[in-house]
């Protein structure tokens, strides 16, 4: 029998270079990025606006192919797009016209799972995320934090292994950011899912991430990776901000992130 002594990567890139290919011209947005992500593991990706993080997250998802080389999931090639993952970006896509209940089983219908037991468990996510007694409730009458929980709880329902977040917390303020970043990584860990958050906050991708990736641009590659040490990585991102070690990390992605070639002019 064959023993398995480490886990098989939940996300692997390698080599994987991406070009957009117009009638006119053909841009490379990534270029020979490899990188694997554990499962259970939660990595940030951060870097100048352009360097192509969205367009990563979209190689994972299978909403494009790669150019040249491999993406896999559980050590599978990605071919178009998959139950395992889940997508959550800045915007929460909620309908306006439909309840905060009726918006949580939107993800099921698309995947055509909506049941009494999957809606159980949709119903389960909204009472953790403190939110149940708003199920009849519209979107417009939430908060925007109360808004993205919703649309949290809209991907989990779909129970994906992989969590893709690209830019979730960025429309809300800073103290509705704080608390739901301890939310999202509280749920996340019990549920052990498998995350890759992309940010242009680098606090945050220091306090929520076990790694930090810090990509250059033009072509998209990576410059260097950061992993977080474990007092801080155990904890909640609230708590590892309060940490002697945090600002040290944070002052060493920063100056990475000068040492872009966009450097101090990016946001
Ligand atoms: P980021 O998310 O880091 O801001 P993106 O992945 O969105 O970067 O984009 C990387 C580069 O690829 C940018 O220069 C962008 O203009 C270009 N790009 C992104 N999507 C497309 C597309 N669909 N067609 C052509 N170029 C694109
Ligand atoms: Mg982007």
């Amino acid at each position: 029998m064959i023993t398995h002594t480490s886990s098989p990567s939940k996300i692997e890139l390698r080599h994987v270079t991406h070009l957009y290919v117009t009638s006119r011209n053909a841009f490379m947005a990534v270029k020979d990025i490899s990188l694997t992500v554990k499962e259970g593991e939660f990595i940030s990706l951060v870097g100048p606006s352009g360097c192509g993080k969205t367009t990563l997250l979209s190689l994972i998802a299978g909403l494009e192919k790669a150019t040249r080389g491999n993406v896999l999931l559980d050590g599978e090639e990605v071919s178009g797009t998959s139950r395992k993952v889940g997508y959550m970006l800045q915007h929460d896509y909620l309908f306006g016209w439909r309840t905060i209940e009726e918006n949580i089983y939107i993800g099921l219908e698309v995947q055509g799972t909506r049941s009494k037991e999957t809606e159980e468990y949709a119903l389960h996510l909204l009472e953790d995320m403190d939110l149940l007694s708003f199920r009849n409730s519209f979107p417009q009458q939430l908060s925007g934090g109360m808004r993205q929980r919703v649309a949290l709880v809209r991907t989990l329902a779909c129970k994906p292994d992989i969590l893709l977040l690209d830019e979730p917390f960025s429309a809300l303020d800073h103290q509705t950011k704080l608390k739901l970043e301890d939310l999202i990584i509280e749920t996340l860990r019990r549920h052990k899912k498998t995350a890759v958050l992309v940010t242009h906050d680098l606090q945050e991708a220091v306090a929520m991430g076990d790694r930090v990736f810090v990509l250059d641009r033009t072509p998209g590659t990576i410059r260097r990776e950061i992993e977080i040490p474990e007092v801080l990585r155990r904890l909640l991102p609230f708590g590892t901000r309060q940490q002697d070690g945090f600002t040290t990390l944070y002052n060493q992605v920063w100056r990475e992130m000068e040492g872009t070639s966009d450097g101090a002019t990016s946001n």
